[in-house]
């Protein structure tokens, strides 16, 4: 690639003190660029910088900000197809894929944008007046997984604008460009300091949590990587927003039609080749309908169009690293093992790039490692049952919640099994849908905190109440 990046610190564009590293492109498995990487010192300056914007920052108009984040929703519009191709190199998603994710990026910033920070009476009576109203809460520390790193970055940044703060970003080392690229449009909007984006690995995203300069930190990532963030996150008490990983159920009921429901359940399972933290990760089966629906998946499975994400016409791109591909390989043969039955896919594609095909196993259970653990990659494992009290109960017995689904015609019977799903949000005939005014979060081991609507808003100030005694 032509183009050089750099880090963003105070408004300036900056070399990686720390040399720079690799980005691996997932379709070919080899580097196509080289990264800057920060050094502490670094981050500490962002942290810094970040800290000096503040002071003015959180006293600007609401309007004024409001205006700004609408400028950044064009900047990021008129960049979208640099972004996008950006997305696909390093991430590895079909580029209509990643355009969707630049289309997405560009409403959340829009709905971000238009958001309101409530002032709540609580009293207004002849001696007092009551008010609750939301500070900012600082400078924000962002750090991001790989999967969806640009649509991620900006759930991260806008609200945390929106509502006065100042932010440092740590994108994925595997995925950091689309985010520099992203902080480089912000800064011609805001002013220095403002929004500041430093890369590295995981000891750079240390670096910021560590820093008692940065007084809340929202991660998405894995649930291992959250527990140390919130160690790190006691020393001056930051606030945590904590998007952990998920292993979402589907319950397919006996009524829902398999026809109907095979298409949609696939892409639920299969969006983003897997990678996806609410996507459907296991899924259960009435067995009256068992072998109809696993076949029907199964031959979709078989119809994708697997190859490199620039490439015209494909549907279904590489897994992303060689670690995440490397779980995937070894929860399935686990599985085969296991007596499990692979009815499609279930071997890597020979060549240099991550690929691995859509993969559907039945004839499985809980228990079983591919069940129990998150796969985080384009393989579904299908369970079938007899009694839908004990689906409920396979689908509930999992340390993670963050989504479940219910698939049926009668909505009355499938809304009141989904209310028993312990997770964040529970779908009826559909799975993953996220949408910017809807707070987003997940129960249990996958995290605590919501992102979106006004909920998601409020979770980037403190409650202050204002008490005056007329
Ligand atoms: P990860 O936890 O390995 O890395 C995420 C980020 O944390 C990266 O930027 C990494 O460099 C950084 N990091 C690593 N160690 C750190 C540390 N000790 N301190 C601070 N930062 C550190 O996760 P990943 O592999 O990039 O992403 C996959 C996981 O993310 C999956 O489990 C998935 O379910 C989850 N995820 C969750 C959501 C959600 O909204 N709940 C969304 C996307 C992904």
């Amino acid at each position: 690639m032509e183009r050089s990046f750099s880090l963003s610190i105070g408004g300036q564009s900056v070399p990686g003190d720390r040399g720079t590293f690799a980005v691996i492109n997932p379709a070919t498995g080899e580097s196509f660029a080289e990264c800057p990487a920060a050094t502490p010192d670094q981050v500490n300056q962002a942290v810094a910088a970040a800290g000096v914007a503040f002071r003015s920052w959180q006293h600007l108009a609401d309007g004024e900000r409001q205006a700004m984040l609408e400028a950044i929703a064009e900047k990021i519009e008129a960049n979208s197809e640099e972004l996008a191709t950006l997305v696909t190199l390093e991430q590895g998603k079909p580029l209509d894929l990643a355009r969707f994710e630049v289309g997405a990026a560009v409403a959340w910033t829009r709905a971000t944008a238009a958001l309101a920070i409530p002032v709540k009476v609580i009293e207004d009576t002849a001696h007092k007046l009551i008010e609750l109203h939301h500070r900012p809460v600082g400078v924000v520390g962002s750090i991001t997984p790989w999967n969806w790193p640009l649509m991620i970055a900006v759930w991260h940044i806008m609200p945390a604008l929106r509502s006065g703060n100042t932010v440092v970003i740590k994108p994925s080392s595997l995925t950091p460009f689309n985010t520099l690229r992203l902080v480089e449009l912000i800064n011609e909007v805001v002013p220095p300091g403002v929004a500041n984006c430093v890369t590295g690995e995981g000891g750079t995203g240390r670096a910021i949590t560590a820093n008692p300069g940065v007084q809340k930190v929202v991660f998405t990532g894995s649930t291992p990587t959250g527990q140390d963030i919130m160690r790190a996150a006691a020393d001056n008490l930051k606030r945590l927003t904590l998007e952990l990983g998920g292993n979402d159920a589907g319950i397919v009921l006996p009524d829902a039609d398999p026809a109907v429901v095979a298409p949609k359940l696939f892409q639920s399972a299969f969006l983003n080749m897997g990678q996806t933290c609410a996507a459907l990760k296991r899924l259960y089966v009435h067995e009256s309908q068992y072998d109809d629906l696993c076949e029907r998946l199964a031959q979709i499975a078989r119809e994708q169009k697997i190859g490199p994400g620039l490439e015209a016409g494909v549907t279904f791109g590489p897994v992303q690293n060689p670690e995440q591909l490397a779980l995937v390989e070894a929860l399935v043969e686990d599985a085969r093992q296991q007596g499990a039955k692979v009815l499609c896919g279930g071997a890597r594609l020979n060549g240099s790039g991550y690929f691995y095909p859509p993969t559907i196993v039945a004839g499985l259970s809980n228990g079983v490692r591919l069940v129990d653990e998150e796969q985080f990659g384009p393989v579904l494992p299908v369970i079938p049952y007899a009694d839908v009290e004990d689906a409920l109960r396979m689908a509930n017995d999992n340390p993670n919640g963050l989504g479940g689904s219910v698939w049926g015609k009668d909505l009355t019977r499938a809304r009141a099994l989904a209310q028993r799903l312990e997770c964040g949000t529970a779908w009826i005939n559909g799975h993953g849908e996220v949408l910017p005014h809807c707070p987003f979060g997940g129960h249990k081991m996958s995290g605590f905190g919501v992102e979106f609507g006004e909920e998601g808003l409020l979770e980037y100030t403190n409650p202050q109440l204002v008490h005056v005694c007329k």
